[in-house]
C-alpha cells in the first residue's frame, strides 16, 4: 500500500479482535456456500477499498457546488465524476447518486412526485412487487392509496391489458412497474403507452435488472421513464446504496427530494463506491459478465425443471428464476432451511397465486449474479441444480445433508470468492 487511504484489518485485528474475527468468518461462509440470493453479489476490491476510505468522515449535505459545509472540494470531484458516468453508462439526462438505499430512493421519488393520499398503480406485493410499492407495514401502503395489478394465472406473465383497465379506472398520478421476483423483461414501452393515455408519471423500479441493463444485456427502460430508481449493489455490483435517473425536466424535483426532502448529509464514501463500481459497468468485460449472468440463470432454470421443479413463467430473461418447490412435496419455507443446512444460500419466495402463506411460501428464488462473479459458467448449472435437488429432497437427513455441503464445498473451492 502507498498510502494510509483507510481500510487496515491488522489494525482492526489489533483493537477489535471480536467483530474482526466475525469478518473473517464471514468471508469463509462466502467462500463455502453457493450464494444463490438473487438480490446479492460480490463487489470488486476497488469498490470495497472506497466504501471504506475516509470519505466516510465527510459532511457533504447538498451538491456539487452548492454544500452547507466547507471541505468538501475533493467529494465535490467524486461526485460529479460518478454523476457523469451514471449518465454516460444509462445515456440518462439526470442522475442522484445520493440516496442511502434502494427503499430510500423510492422515499424520494414518492415526494417528488406525489402526494400523500394520492393514487399510485404498481405490482401487486404477491406477485413479487417490492415493500415500497404499497406494503401496508410500510410508508407507501399507509400514506398513499395503492392499486396494483399482478401477473395472469395462465402463463405468470404481466397481464397489461388489467394494467391498462385498472389504470383508466382509478387515474393513478403514479405508475410504478420494477419487481423483485418477476424473471421476465417488462414491456416498458407500452407502460410508456399506458401512462400516456392516463396522464400518470412513469416509475420504473429497477433495483433487480438495472445491471442487466447497465451491461447491455437487456431492453433499458430509461429511454422511456420519466424516474427510475434502483439499488447498486443487486446485479449492478457496487456498494449497498441507491440511485435514481430521470429526464432532465425532473432533475430539481428529485434532487430536493433526496436532499433536504428525505435524507441529510450523502455517505460520500459510498458516493466514491458507486463511481467506481460505475466505471467497472463501462468495461466490456461488465457486458460480457451481464450477458453470462442471464444464461446462467436459463440454464439453472431449466436444470431445476429436469429436476422435476416448475419454473414460474416457464423460465427467465434476467438473472434470477422463481422456483414452484410443490413436487417435491415441500413448503417454500422448508425448502430454503434444508439448503441453508446444505451450504446453498437462496430465499423462500412466493409465487402467484401461491395457496400458502408468505412466511411460509410454495417456492424458493434463485440468482445468478454472484456465482457468475465467481467465474462459474453454464457448464456449472446443472452441477448446482442437482445439488437444491437433492437438497430439498434429501436434506433432512443430516447425514446427507452433510455430505450435499462437501459437494458444495467441493465446487465453490474451484471457484472462491475474493481468491487471495
Ligand atoms: C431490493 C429492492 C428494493 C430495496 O432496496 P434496499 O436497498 O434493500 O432498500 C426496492 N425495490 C426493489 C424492486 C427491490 O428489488
Amino acid at each position: 500500500m502507498t498510502e494510509f487511504y483507510g481500510p487496515d484489518f491488522d489494525a482492526l485485528s489489533a483493537q477489535d479482535p471480536e467483530i474482526a474475527k466475525l469478518l473473517l468468518s464471514e468471508l469463509t461462509r462466502l467462500r463455502n456456500n453457493l450464494q444463490l440470493i438473487a438480490s446479492e453479489n460480490l463487489t470488486s476490491p476497488a469498490v470495497l477499498a472506497a466504501m471504506g476510505s475516509t470519505l466516510s468522515n465527510k459532511y457533504a449535505e447538498g451538491y456539487p457546488g452548492k454544500r452547507y459545509y466547507g471541505g468538501c472540494e475533493e467529494v465535490d470531484k467524486v461526485e460529479i465524476i460518478g454523476i457523469d458516468r451514471a449518465k454516460e453508462l444509462f445515456g440518462a439526462e439526470h442522475a442522484n447518486l445520493q440516496p442511502h438505499s434502494g427503499a430510500s430512493a423510492n422515499v424520494a421519488v414518492y415526494l417528488a412526485f406525489t402526494k400523500p393520499g394520492d393514487t399510485v398503480l404498481a405490482m401487486s406485493l404477491p406477485h413479487g412487487g417490492h415493500l415500497t410499492h404499497g406494503s401496508k407495514v410500510n410508508f407507501s401502503g399507509k400514506w398513499f392509496n395503492i392499486e396494483s395489478y399482478g401477473v395472469r394465472s395462465e402463463d405468470e406473465l404481466i397481464d397489461y391489458d388489467e394494467l391498462r383497465e385498472t389504470a383508466k379506472r382509478v387515474k393513478p398520478k403514479m405508475i410504478c412497474s420494477g419487481a423483485t421476483a418477476y424473471p421476465r423483461l417488462i414491456d416498458f414501452k407500452k407502460i410508456r403507452e399506458i401512462c400516456d393515455e392516463v396522464g400518470a408519471i412513469m416509475w420504473v423500479d429497477a433495483a433487480h435488472f438495472i445491471g442487466l441493463v447497465a451491461g447491455k444485456a437487456i431492453p433499458s427502460p430509461v429511454p422511456y421513464a420519466d424516474v427510475v430508481s434502483f439499488t447498486t449493489h443487486k446485479v449492478l455490483r457496487g456498494p449497498r446504496g441507491g440511485m435514481i435517473l430521470s429526464k432532465a425536466e425532473h432533475a430539481a424535483a428529485v434532487d430536493k427530494a433526496v436532499f433536504p426532502g428525505m435524507q441529510g448529509g450523502p455517505v460520500m464514501s459510498a458516493v466514491a463506491a458507486k463511481a467506481v463500481a460505475l466505471k467497472e459497468c463501462l468495461q466490456p468485460a461488465y457486458q460480457a459478465y451481464a450477458k453470462q449472468v442471464i444464461e446462467n440463470a436459463k440454464t439453472l432454470a431449466s436444470a431445476l425443471e429436469k429436476e422435476g421443479m416448475r419454473a414460474v413463467s416457464g423460465g427467465t430473461d434476467t438473472h434470477l428464476a422463481l422456483i414452484d418447490v410443490r413436487s417435491t412435496g415441500v413448503t417454500g419455507k422448508v425448502a430454503d432451511d434444508r439448503c441453508g443446512k446444505s451450504g446453498i444460500t437462496l430465499n423462500k419466495n412466493a409465487i402467484p397465486y401461491d395457496p400458502e402463506t408468505p412466511a411460509v411460501t410454495s417456492g424458493i428464488r434463485v440468482g445468478t449474479p454472484a456465482v457468475t462473479t465467481q467465474g462459474m459458467k453454464t457448464s456449472e448449472m446443472p452441477v448446482i441444480a442437482s445439488l437444491i435437488s437433492r437438497a430439498i429432497r434429501d436434506g433432512e437427513d443430516e447425514a446427507k445433508a452433510a455430505e450435499i455441503k462437501r459437494e458444495v464445498n467441493a465446487l465453490t473451492s474451484k471457484f472462491p470468492a475474493y481468491p487471495r
